[in-house]
């Protein structure tokens, strides 16, 4: 005979079965870390000098891929966080670049901007005219609130918009990002017609005059940055109003020539206040506290406006890793007191790396130069004037790009496709361009390697150019101070992948992976499916007791 206390144990056990609750097999809180413009080697350039508990921490016992790059061109902000969380490329998430130009509307298009939405938080008009509306595929996030029937929460934070906005996804329960006019953290009415209320009394703070009311000093004695160059060099450009670039920076006397608030981007403290807001979000919405995995996505832009200022080797490029560092290794110990290493699961990797400085290098013997777009434009226009008689063919001339009217080369009688072929064929004969391609063809052909397949995986044909520029190694369209990205060589696609917390083994591999790679690693941790758009595959991590 089934005693009752049997029946009673079965129904229980029938009960949990239907409870609302997730598998315990899965992390309560999921922390992406984007650190804008970080290449791989300055993990190791500064590795004596970090703490113990920030990058060293992640390494030593998390997981390392050490050969992970980007595999497709250009190595911009938009493209690369977007490629991150949706596991893909720009050829199938479509944000080619931070802006492109729309042949049917003949209008620049910014990667996050959307026309419907307003500003949330603020009285700055454009700075929330912003969603996830020109990225076609979803993101990991996407999929996770999707798996759980919206019942995971996730949430974006970055300085910059298009890497808070395009990482948490197009269902993410709000993006937020700096305005710089106010000071405020922002956001859009795509997520919301009104900031909760922790934020608004957040931002009566005011979070950035806290740091910009000092002095940006380094953080360890001056002539202890060995792995720079000297702090006043020729490879960094000033702020205006300062006659060097040289410590310490007083940033009130800045503030008013360099954009304000804005100022604080170009510093490292443009990284400590994400990391508050990140942490107070994390408080106030009770991130991982509930019963399905909760996901923050987080980048450190602040690494990119102080790369592009004052170069790779610049002792304020030094001091900005340092200082991240430091916040990283706040970040690390309040989420685990938070809810517990065993419950959070950490990635942390970079939306594309950056040039050492060309000037510099060229100093040093090493080929290069400097792109000069309007000579290039100057060539183009007659090569096509020669070819049809027209003089407006040309319409952009933009990441690397050449934007082609088309219906005018049709009307004078010629053909567009020819066109095209002959621009690529004569761009050869400038300095610098090491290799061009066209539309047609991107899109009738297949390459499986080197910079054509990087190329095509970059080109979605309604948004991309129809002649595709790639300079030679060590040349750059940019200004002979600081540096930039975008391009397809290891210094713009190596970054660092590291992962760390929850069930993952200490260790590290050399394996080759690339950058859509990282977002069906996450669906295979979470058992979910993959971005709907994802062209990766999962990275082999050991794990502890994973079934
Ligand atoms: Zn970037
Ligand atoms: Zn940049």
């Amino acid at each position: 005979m089934i005693s009752r206390t049997f029946l009673i144990l079965i129904s229980l056990l029938f009960l949990s079965k239907m409870g609302i609750s997730q598998s315990s097999a899965k992390p309560k809180l999921i922390i992406g870390i984007v650190v804008d413009q970080m290449r791989f080697d300055y993990l190791y350039k500064y590795w004596d000098r970090y703490c113990d508990d920030g990058f060293r921490k992640l390494v030593n016992e998390g997981y390392q891929c050490k050969n992970l790059q980007y595999n497709y061109v250009p190595t911009y902000t938009g493209p690369g966080h977007t490629s991150i969380y949706t596991g893909t490329t720009p050829e199938r998430h479509g944000i080619v670049s931070n802006d492109w130009f729309e042949i049917k509307s003949q209008e620049s298009v910014y990667c996050s901007e959307d026309k419907t939405a307003y500003t949330v938080g603020s009285e700055t008009a454009g700075v929330g005219r912003m969603s996830p509306i020109n990225m076609l595929s979803t993101t990991i996030g996407d999929e996770l609130r999707v798996a759980t029937n919206l019942r995971s929460r996730v949430f974006g934070v970055a300085l910059k918009d298009r890497a808070s906005i395009l990482p948490a996804g197009h269902i993410a329960n709000a993006a937020y990002w700096f305005d710089s006019k106010t000071g405020n953290w922002v956001s859009s009415s795509y997520y919301m017609n009104k900031l909760p209320d922790w934020l608004t009394k957040y931002n009566q703070s005011q979070p950035a005059m806290k740091y910009l009311k000092g002095n940006w000093e380094t953080l360890y004695d001056i002539n202890s940055y060995a792995s720079s160059k000297p702090d006043s060099n020729a490879y960094e450009r000033l702020f205006k109003g300062k006659t060097s670039a040289t410590f310490p920076y007083n940033l009130s006397e800045l503030m008013p020539l360099n954009d304000g608030q804005g100022l604080i981007r170009s510093t490292p403290f443009g990284n400590t206040i994400t990391r508050e807001l990140a942490e107070e979000l994390i408080k106030q919405e009770r991130l991982g506290k509930g019963n399905f995995s909760d996901m923050l996505c987080i980048s450190f832009s602040s690494t990119d406006y102080v790369g592009h200022h004052f170069g790779t080797d610049a002792i304020e490029t030094e001091d900005t890793y340092l200082r991240l560092d430091a916040d990283l290794a706040k970040l690390l110990k309040f989420l685990n007191e938070w809810v517990g290493d065993e419950n959070l699961l950490v990635f942390l990797t970079a939306d594309h790396g950056g040039a050492t400085v060309p000037s510099y290098l060229m100093d040093l013997k090493v080929p290069g130069g400097y792109m000069n777009y309007s000579i290039v434009t100057e060539k183009a226009e007659a090569w096509i004037k020669e070819y049809c008689g027209l003089d407006s063919v040309l319409l952009k001339l933009t990441n690397d790009q050449i934007y082609l009217d088309e219906k005018s080369v049709i009307k004078a009688g010629k053909n567009p496709k020819e066109l095209q072929q002959l621009l690529a064929d004569s761009l050869l004969l400038l300095d610098g361009i090491h290799y061009t391609s066209t539309a047609t063809k991107m899109t009738n052909e297949e390459y499986t390697r080197g910079t054509k397949m990087l190329m095509q995986k970059g080109f979605y044909a309604k948004r991309s150019g129809q002649v595709l520029i790639s300079m030679e190694p060590n040349w750059i369209e940019y200004a002979k101070t600081g540096t930039t990205h975008g391009s397809a060589y290891s210094y713009d696609t190596r970054v660092p992948m590291l992962w760390y917390g929850w069930k993952i083994n200490h260790g590290s591999t050399a394996d080759s992976y690339f950058i859509d790679d990282i977002a069906p690693t996450l669906s295979w941790l979470l058992n979910i499916p993959f971005p709907n758009a994802c062209s990766g595959n999962p990275i082999r991590i050991p794990l502890k007791n994973y079934e």
